[in-house]
């Protein structure tokens, strides 16, 4: 059950602040690859930037982690106005523990949000945190992706969860 997620929502911007507060999560991990932007970072899904005003206005905490490069992270973050973890190395747990204590949150108070079951997902569940699976915006063009996918569409479908992808 490592690979599975405690929820599920489409999109990102389906999550909001009641929902995380009534869940007892007081910060969020970013995913940012099919989470919040597409094409390595380059375009902002339409609504992440209210989104985040909206979490911000919440009292919800935000930092992104993410297994790209400090370099190609620090320009999306900057554009986005969030901190972050760069060379995540997830599905370990060490960037999490990182994130959690960078915004000063138990890390059983955070959430990961992300659109993989076998980085994301996996290491939000070893971290120790709650996780929320999102649907992948545009599929991944590479062999190794179109494997993973088709794993992670097995597994939704065996924990009965929605596979919109
Ligand atoms: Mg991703």
């Amino acid at each position: 059950m490592l690979f599975k997620p405690k929820f599920y929502k489409k999109r990102i911007t389906d999550i909001t602040p009641a929902f995380l507060k009534k869940n007892n999560i007081k910060a969020v991990i970013l995913d940012v690859d099919n989470t919040l932007a597409t094409n390595k970072g380059k375009i902002l899904l339409g609504n992440v930037p209210s989104w985040l005003e909206a979490m911000e206005k919440g009292g919800i905490k935000l930092i992104i982690l993410s297994n790209a490069t400090v370099e190609r992270m620090s320009g999306f973050a900057n554009r986005v106005g969030l901190p972050f973890v760069g060379l995540g190395l997830k599905p370990l747990p060490f960037g999490y523990f990182r994130a959690a204590k960078r915004v000063g949150v138990k890390i059983k108070e955070c959430a990961i949000i992300g659109d993989q079951l076998f980085t994301d997902v996996l290491g939000g569940n070893l971290a120790g945190c709650k996780t929320v699976l999102v649907s992948p915006v545009e599929l991944e063009q590479t062999k190794l992706f179109n494997i993973k996918r088709g794993l992670e569409r097995k597994l939704l479908k065996k924990y009965k969860l929605p596979c919109e992808f």
